[in-house]
């Protein structure tokens, strides 16, 4: 198995990454990818970039270098409620929309039954492509009640390979969330979370852990070109 796209990276527009996307194109055509999905921050996170910038995205080209660049964001769950910092009105101008907890944009403290009940509420969010990085102990969710529900609204469920690089208490959570994915037949995506150029569309770790698990390249939405634009084709994204 190997990728065909990165559906979660960052540039110099979130403030603490550090290529543009030119920068960041120019690497995934070089890897020879068919999409790059570029998620900056949105405004919770400190040093964001606002909302015109994510307004103006529409500025750059569909393709560049033949990658098709989709004009995304990372939104941040805001609270139990599964509240994102995107207004519906803002997810106009964007082609995918990721969205993550993070400690430092959500109110109060996170609970089993809290971090369930967002993802929950989360999963009927029609303007939410992935669920990002929810391997994290901190976060911890039901999985077994949260999995089939993703599964049954096509979210994508992220396993962010950053997690093995930098957060290792992760590692046991993804491994588990990928096999009931794989029990429940949700679709997964690989990503990166890149903040730079050396890591993008490198989501090796997670591949090696995806074949000891015997997953099913049928269910990886990023691991073949005909598999991303089904998904694509369902969410009227235009290719
Ligand atoms: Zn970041
Ligand atoms: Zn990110």
């Amino acid at each position: 198995m190997k990728l065909i796209a990165d559906l979660h990276t960052h540039t110099i527009a979130s403030t603490h990454a550090y290529a543009t996307v030119t920068e960041m194109v120019f690497e995934a055509s070089r890897l020879g990818l068919f999409a790059l999905a570029i998620t900056d921050h949105a405004r919770s996170m400190p040093g964001a970039p606002g909302p015109f910038y994510f307004e103006s995205l529409g500025m750059l080209p569909q393709y560049m270098e033949g990658v098709r660049l989709l004009r995304g964001i990372e939104a941040n769950i805001c609270d139990y409620d599964g509240n994102i910092d995107v207004e519906p009105t803002l997810q106009n101008y964007l082609d995918w929309v990721v969205a993550s907890m993070h400690t430092i944009t959500i109110k109060g403290e996170a609970t089993v039954e809290k971090c369930t009940n967002a993802y929950l509420k989360l999963a009927e969010n029609p303007n939410v492509n992935v669920i990002a990085h929810s391997g994290s102990e901190y976060f911890k969710y039901d999985y077994d009640l949260v999995i089939p529900k993703l599964a049954q609204n096509g979210k994508l469920v992220e396993i962010n390979d950053s997690a093995f690089r930098y957060s290792k208490d992760y590692m046991g959570n993804c491994v588990t969330i990928a096999k009931l994915c794989k029990k429940y037949g949700a679709r997964i995506c690989v990503n990166t979370d890149a903040h730079f150029t050396n890591t993008l569309g490198k989501g090796y770790k997670t591949l090696e852990m995806l074949r000891e698990i015997d997953f099913p390249e049928s269910l990886v939405v990023n691991a073949s070109v005909d598999n991303l634009k089904a998904y694509f084709d369902e969410n009227g994204i235009s290719y």
